[in-house]
């Protein structure tokens, strides 16, 4: 694509990041076809090639975004389905992300959908203010249907997704979980924030796979929300603020006993620490920092599909329709590594029909596009029972979240069951199923 941006634009990087980004993309429109939103409403700008161009025109103009642009650029999922179909290597994520600062930065929303997201950009990285709202949301919840009716779509929608029953805290910062018998490796292991609260189950798991078979865990000091929930609001100096927190804590357990990975359990924030070497790497003091951390980084059954031998007990050989998180096979771009480490631990695994195509949860895009989310929401939970599963494994709370809300089959993460085959807890959400086996 040709592009005509002066010399003083190109001098701002992100600018000038952006434009070597168009220049890549060649109109094929390929991208379309698997566009979640392109799919669902059939409009070009609801496509990847339809949102670049807005992008291109509101960058290369130095426009502020406007009403028009705003909803184009708000109903893209970051899903990056479009960056896997691609053949030209657009690095769509970096461009949404920042047409996304763009936005925050040039238009005025309206008073509802503002604190809305001041809300959610307040809230839900932070453990100890999460931990209330959903208390406040469980009570909240009968409310849910009259302020939909009132255009409060989005509230009912937070309302709707807030869990019935908040369990007990897991383990939080600072704290070393030590290997089972003779130490093989050591590993920092993300905490974060929402997932910590509504699932402390998935970390809890993890450690003891991982301290079974000879890692030492670390939950560094100092390491919480990886930024990505403020990073996709457009909030661009708080998601860097939170990654240099990160940052900081992880270099510090690198440089003391060391650290073998980075393990992230949900992957929406493993796609993000996964790019702090891009996100900071205009700042002197955290560039080198950051790209070492994010070289470290790992999901967490890339680390466990390396492990030598796994302990495998006899466990019933449960069909499991494995939902491939966006964020991990678009945005990392791991597809086998889950599916065999559960086929390693005695499960039958099957792919979902359309499996490139997003649950619609895609971080807060659930709370605050929830129309679609549902019908994102809906037509997973359709493909899923095409493969007629025990139980769904999907490697991202979001997602968790989401299908869980539209199907009775159990959800649970990859981890839960490694761990259920491996010798530990059958994992919560199976437990009725299982008596039945
Ligand atoms: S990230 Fe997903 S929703 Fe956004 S343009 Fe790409 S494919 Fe479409
Ligand atoms: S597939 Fe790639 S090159 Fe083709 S229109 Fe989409 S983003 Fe541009």
């Amino acid at each position: 694509m040709q592009t005509s941006f002066t010399l003083a634009q190109l001098a701002d990087p992100e600018v000038a990041e952006s434009e070597k980004i168009l220049r890549a993309c060649v109109h094929c429109g390929f991208c379309t076809a698997t566009c979640p939103t392109y799919v669902l409403l059939g409009d070009e700008l609801d496509s990847p090639r339809g949102r670049i161009y807005l992008i291109k025109d509101m960058l290369e103009n130095d426009r502020p975004a406007t009403a028009e642009v705003v909803p184009h650029i708000d109903r893209c999922l970051s899903c990056l389905a479009c960056m896997t179909t691609c053949p030209s290597g657009v690095h769509y994520m970096h461009l949404i992300d920042h047409a996304r600062a763009h936005v925050e930065e040039t238009y005025r929303r309206p008073f509802v959908d503002r604190l809305l997201r001041a809300v959610i950009a307040k809230v839900l990285p932070d453990r100890k203010r999460f931990r209330l709202s959903l208390f406040a949301a469980f009570l909240g919840k009968p409310l849910a249907p009259l302020l939909e009716l009132i255009g409060l779509a989005p509230v009912a929608a937070m309302l709707r997704l807030a869990p019935a029953k908040v369990p007990p805290s897991g383990r939080v910062n600072p704290c070393v979980i030590p290997a089972e018998g003779e130490r093989r490796g050591r590993v920092a292991l993300l905490t974060g924030c929402v997932a910590s609260v509504i699932t402390p189950q998935i970390n809890e798991a993890a450690i003891r796979i991982l301290t079974r078979h000879g890692i030492e865990v670390v939950l560094a000091e100092g390491e919480g929300c990886c930024g990505s929930l403020v990073h996709h609001l457009g909030r661009k100096e708080e998601a860097l603020q939170a990654a240099r927190h990160n940052v900081d804590a992880w270099k510090g357990e690198i440089d003391g006993e060391g650290l073998d990975a980075i393990l992230i359990t949900a992957s929406g924030c493993g796609t993000t620490i996964k790019d702090y070497g891009y996100m900071l790497r205009n700042d002197p003091h955290y560039a080198e920092r950051a790209r070492m951390v994010a070289a470290l980084a790992r999901d967490v059954s890339e680390y466990i599909n390396k492990i030598n031998k796994l302990m495998v007990v006899p466990t019933p050989a449960l069909v499991v329709a494995y939902h491939g998180a966006c964020s991990l096979q678009h945005g990392q771009k791991i597809t086998r590594e889950p599916k065999e480490v559960l086929s390693k631990s005695g499960f039958v695994v099957k792919d979902v029909p359309d499996g490139h195509l997003c649950c619609g949860s895609a971080g807060t895009y659930n709370m605050l596009q929830p129309q679609l989310a549902m019908a994102l929401r809906d037509r997973k939970v359709a493909c899923i029972a095409k493969v007629a599963p025990d139980v769904i494994a999907a490697g991202n709370v979001g997602c968790i979240t989401q299908i869980a809300g539209g199907t009775e089959i159990p959800v649970v993460h990859p981890v839960e069951l490694i761990d259920w085959a491996t010798g530990g807890p059958v994992p919560g959400a199976l437990r009725r199923l299982v008596d039945t086996v």
